[in-house]
């Protein structure tokens, strides 16, 4: 079997470590070109070696120097810096993991879309950000879009793409985070040790916090819009708390079809990996028989109204979404430095929105623009908050 070149961007986070494992497990399958992490220079010299990676990209320069020393015995090419990063995958890369969290993914994988026949994007910000500009990528490079967030992942498996008339709505399932049957008291003094506390998932702290005030959920719904070509209203949640059942789509006969699995990232990522063929994962398999009942239940748009805002920011436009997921980045970061309440979340997304940049979003320049406006606003409007009265208090530790 000829060997699949692989490049993970992001290889040091909870994603990447889980693609690094699945590649790991099977390295007769893959050769695996360039890995890229933010600062983490120690993991990316570990798994640089597990992985037997021909390069790797440090996006921060001040960690160049550690990284050459720590590699110095091996064959393997180091590049830092940002611009290093943004052009790191080669041509004819076979597929290329985007696991980068947030926006700072986006230039990377646009690059790795010209360049690679396939790519696998957990990253779900840039497809919030700038989903009809990667989609047109994609179209213009023939590149292969295959999601690997669990939930588009299970869609992705059922989706019937040859006539996709014939699917009625697409159905996210949502394990509804930490605080689903918390009391809107204890949401409102919700510390980062609890919000990051995922019953379900080990993920990294920005995905975790987003889960714990559903605005994953809320930028999935937009994601799905953008991945399946599905307008707004025939995109739906339900909560379901045991995370088994990843996503269904239903057809106008009734049938609903959904994939199952266990709740480790290491399944959607093998099945990106391997595609169109299939792969062991080394992970766990879900065991039907110990399984406890599955239960569904519609999601509370009073207590979690990041869903609506979805909606309301599909109907609005591409710069409603991007401000939406920029918003969050800015209000996410704060709240786990300590400088602004759980609920405060919400709130600066909804004032970010209120302002949104009144910009065409037709380049990435453009969008990146946008980004940088709605980072100020956001950021503008928690200074303010934080020295004003009654919010200026650091919120506690648990
Ligand atoms: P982590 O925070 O665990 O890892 C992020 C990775 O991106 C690290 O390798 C980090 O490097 C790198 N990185 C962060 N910022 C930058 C930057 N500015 N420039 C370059 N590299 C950067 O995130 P996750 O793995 O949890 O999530 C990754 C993406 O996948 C997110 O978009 C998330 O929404 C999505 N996702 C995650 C799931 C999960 O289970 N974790 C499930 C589904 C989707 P370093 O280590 O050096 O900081």
């Amino acid at each position: 079997m000829k060997k699949k070149s692989v490049s993970i961007l992001g290889v040091t986070g909870s994603v990447g470590q889980s693609t690094a494992d699945v590649i790991a497990s099977d390295p007769y399958r893959f050769n695996v070109d360039v890995i890229t992490a933010n600062k983490d220079w120690e993991g990316l010299a570990r798994e640089a070696r597990r992985l037997r990676a021909s390069r790797v990209v440090l996006a921060d320069e001040q960690f160049a120097e550690p990284l050459s020393d720590a590699l110095k015995d091996e064959e393997i090419v180091v590049h830092a810096g940002e611009k290093a990063l943004e052009e790191c995958v080669a041509p004819n890369t076979d597929i290329t993991v985007a696991a980068i969290s947030g926006f700072a993914g986006l230039k990377p994988l646009m690059y790795a879309m010209t360049k690679s026949y396939a790519v696998g994007i957990a990253n779900k910000e840039p497809l919030v950000a700038a989903g009809p500009l990667i989609m047109e990528t994609a179209r213009q490079f023939s590149t292969q879009i295959l999601p690997i967030d669990s939930e588009h992942n299970a869609v992705f498996q059922v989706f019937d793409f040859d006539n996709p008339e014939n699917v009625k709505r697409i159905i996210l399932t949502a394990s509804g985070g930490p605080f689903l049957r918390s009391s809107p008291e204890a949401i409102a003094v919700a510390t980062p040790e609890q919000a990051v506390a995922h019953p379900n998932w080990d993920m990294g702290a920005k995905i975790s916090v987003d889960s714990a005030t559903m605005v994953n959920k809320a930028l999935e719904i937009i994601e799905a819009h953008v991945l399946f070509e599905m307008p707004a209203e025939k995109i739906e949640v339900l909560i379901h708390p045991q995370s088994v059942v990843h996503s269904f789509v239903e057809y106008h006969d009734g049938s609903l079809l959904s994939q199952m699995g266990p709740s480790d990232m290491r399944t959607p990522i093998a099945h990106a990996l391997a595609w169109p063929e299939r792969m062991e994962t080394g992970g766990e398999k879900l065991d039907l028989a110990a399984l406890n009942g599955l239960t569904f239940e519609e999601p509370d748009y009073d207590r979690f109204p990041a869903l609506k805002m979805a909606y309301a920011c599909m109907e609005q436009g591409q710069a409603a979404c991007l401000t939406f997921n920029t918003a969050n980045e800015v209000a996410v970061e704060a709240f786990l430095q300590r400088e602004i309440a759980f609920p405060d979340i919400l709130k600066s997304i909804e004032y970010a929105i209120q302002n949104q940049p009144d910009i065409k979003l037709d380049t990435i320049d453009s969008v990146i623009k946008a980004h940088h406006t709605v980072r100020t606003v956001t950021q503008d409007y928690i200074n303010q908050k934080t020295h004003n009265g009654t919010d200026q208090r650091k919120v506690g530790t648990s």
